[in-house]
């Protein structure tokens, strides 16, 4: 078993979580699990980021996908340090919660909420494998509560689930030293984001909580290393 530590990052193939996988890698010398519902994606993101980097088939939508690979996370390495669950989908700005396709909404949480919800709950035995283990969920100023309007219903509601759920999970999981935090990046010009700042900069405050020492927050909402109203 080595003692280089060890990350996950779901849906690392492109945008925010292959820009955090790389910044974990080169900056921290983690050994990093870039995971991708695609494996060729996966496999071709892992060699661009170098130091190491191995693709890990993993839709998070998909409970045997989950379940498969944390049995290879298990098998390869014994333990997991870092979860981060990056994965998103749909920012669906012409949706309406009040006329919205619900099978629409339904597929946004399968990946948006289900998807970190079961990946949280498999890894959760490795993490206690592992050392000074952090859960990062990656979320958006659109679940947040206080500042919520009009719009991007299935994306908005599924985030807001992602914070309660990031909630929960930093109580429960506080006595054995692991960290849980939701960070949203900001608006970041990748394919969901469509414009914004440059994905190093949206990436960083992931990072910051994925690498928090024990003395770090657990259950907050963080924007660039900073609280922000749930
Ligand atoms: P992106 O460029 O659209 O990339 C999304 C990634 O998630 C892709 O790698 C995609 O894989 C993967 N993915 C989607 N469904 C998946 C599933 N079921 N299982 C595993 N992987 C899946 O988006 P991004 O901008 O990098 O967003 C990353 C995270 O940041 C998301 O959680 C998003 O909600 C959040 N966020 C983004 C912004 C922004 O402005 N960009 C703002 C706030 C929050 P494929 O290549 O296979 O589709």
């Amino acid at each position: 078993m080595t003692s280089q530590r060890i990350a996950l990052v779901t849906g690392a193939n492109r945008g925010i979580g292959k820009e955090v996988a790389l910044q974990l890698a080169r900056d921290h010398g983690l050994k990093v699990l870039v995971g991708s519902r695609d494996l060729a994606k996966g496999k071709r993101a892992a060699q661009e980021i170098g130091y190491g980097a191995d693709a890990l088939q993993l839709d998070v939508s998909d409970p045997v996908s989950v379940a498969e690979a944390f049995a290879q996370i298990m098998a390869v390495h014994g333990r997991l340090d870092i979860l981060v669950n990056n994965a998103g989908v749909d920012y669906d700005t012409d949706q309406q919660a009040h006329r919205a396709d619900l099978n629409r909404v339904r597929r946004a949480f399968d990946t948006n909420l289900f998807g970190p919800w079961d990946t949280t709950i498999t890894a959760v035995p490795l993490l206690r494998r592992g050392e000074d283990a952090r859960i990062v969920n990656v979320s958006s100023g659109s679940g947040a509560l206080s500042d919520m309007s009009a719009g991007t219903a299935g994306y908005g509601i599924s985030k807001a689930a992602l914070n309660a759920l990031t909630i929960k999970t930093a109580a429960e999981l506080k006595p054995y030293g692991i960290l849980v935090n939701a960070v949203c990046p900001g608006w970041v010009a990748t394919d969901m984001g469509g414009g914004g700042r440059p994905v190093p900069d949206g990436a960083k405050g992931v990072v910051w909580a994925a690498t928090l020492p024990a003395t770090g927050p657990t259950g907050g909402f963080f924007r660039d290393g900073r609280a922000i109203d749930w």
